[in-house]
């Protein structure tokens, strides 16, 4: 089969527009190059879209504002905090590098989310923590889980990475526990270059944070009676977000309800053209009241589809069809987990179903009419192919 495709479409691509561009020009023309007012508006602007009573603090990506999470809480040596196996490594990297020891829960392959059930049989006289994490903008059954968090004493860090604009009942996830962190890499929602947010509903956690993110210093440099003096309660580091990706992360969480309203339409008509192949599963919301923010469409390759993942997406490239996999590994296979607690497979069924025979299709707002309709002839040309 020869085949030259004639269309490129990628999973993903930021959108950055004119106005973009001369919001960071202007930070350049100015004086201010790190912690000025850009940082001060884009954690406004995004507190704003979160809803009433977020705190925000803009950081230098998701996993800063994990790894701020646990530091602030204390989280150590001796403790266990649960996380789901199947998720980008930073999500179990922030656990380890504060000394604790990360317990992997398999998700519900439906969802890509853990259960509340898979939480509660996770929880051991050691348990500290729950981190978390809203599979590619499926927000996990936090009434629920928050319930089990009360139960045990537990804080809730939610890694909401690919979950801007999802919400429960209208309430923003990173609302419904003690953190919310947010990724703003470039191929994420929205981005700021890199960057991250910390979000919380506690004001004193925001309080503390903020010193934490900035060496510990105990005043900001609008604080500062005397120009260059300030003391060092404690230990802090330096995950600030400069001047230019806060002006750029303004823009875009200006654009976010433009880009969220593409990625539902654009994962509906995908859905729609994947219900009639019979074999495979979109990894979806299943409760109604659970709002999904679609950061891409994840199918589960099964019935004549089964174990001809790669060549599928060999074929899709073949085609013009770019597409990724969320995640490639349930995190406690990478060789640095399983080298350091072992792997048992067993345990891990949902999140290997996932890894090992999904694909993650482009919802994003970069697809035009013309790519949507490509991209369907292709998948039907490609269940033709494969599944005929
Ligand atoms: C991308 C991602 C991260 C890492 O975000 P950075 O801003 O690059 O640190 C963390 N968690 C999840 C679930 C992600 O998808």
């Amino acid at each position: 089969m020869s085949n030259v495709a004639t269309k490129m479409i990628p999973f993903a691509r930021p959108s950055v527009t004119d106005a973009e561009k001369q919001a960071v020009m202007r930070v350049l023309d100015s004086p201010i190059l790190t912690h000025g007012p850009e940082c001060k508006g884009f954690e406004e602007d995004f507190a704003a879209f979160i809803g009433e009573g977020t705190h925000a603090l803009a950081v230098s990506s998701c996993m800063a504002a994990l790894h701020l999470s646990y530091l602030h809480f204390r989280i150590g040596e001796g403790d266990e905090v649960i996380v789901p196996a199947q998720t980008h490594t930073a999500t179990a990297h922030a656990v380890e590098w504060v000394g604790a020891k990360p317990v992997f829960v398999d998700c519900d392959p439906r969802t890509g989310n853990m259960t509340p059930e898979a939480i509660r049989a996770a929880v051991t006289s050691k348990t500290k923590a729950i981190g978390l994490v809203h599979y590619i903008g499926i927000p996990c059954d936090m009434p629920a889980i928050m319930q089990i968090a009360a139960e045990h004493g537990l804080k809730v860090i939610e890694d909401c990475a690919l979950a801007v604009g999802a919400r429960i009942d209208r309430t923003h996830v990173g609302m419904w526990g003690d953190a919310g962190c947010f990724s703003f890499y470039p191929v994420k929602h929205m981005t700021s270059g890199e960057g991250g947010m910390f979000i919380t509903r506690h004001e004193d956690v925001a309080a503390s944070v903020r010193y934490l993110r900035a060496f510990g210093v105990d005043r900001t440099h609008q604080e500062r009676k005397v120009p260059g003096m300030y003391d060092v309660p404690r230990l802090g580091l330096n995950y600030r977000m400069s001047e230019l990706q806060a002006a750029l992360g303004r823009v875009q969480v200006a654009r976010l309800p433009e880009f969220l309203k593409a990625r539902a339409k654009n994962f509906s008509l995908l859905n729609k053209c994947l219900s009639g192949f019979e074999g495979i599963a979109v990894v979806d919301t299943t409760q109604a009241q659970l709002e999904n923010s679609y950061y891409c469409l994840v199918m589960i390759l099964g019935g004549p589809f089964k174990n001809k993942r790669d060549a599928s997406i060999d074929f899709l490239k073949q085609n013009g069809v770019g597409t990724s996999i969320y995640y490639p590994q349930p995190v406690p296979r990478m060789s640095y987990y399983a080298r350091k607690y072992g792997y048992a497979a067993e345990r891990y069924a949902g999140a290997e179903a996932i890894s090992d025979e999904g694909i993650a299709l482009p919802v994003g707002p970069h697809l035009s009419d013309d790519d949507l309709n490509y991209l369907i002839e292709i998948l039907n040309r490609w269940r033709e192919e494969f599944a005929g």
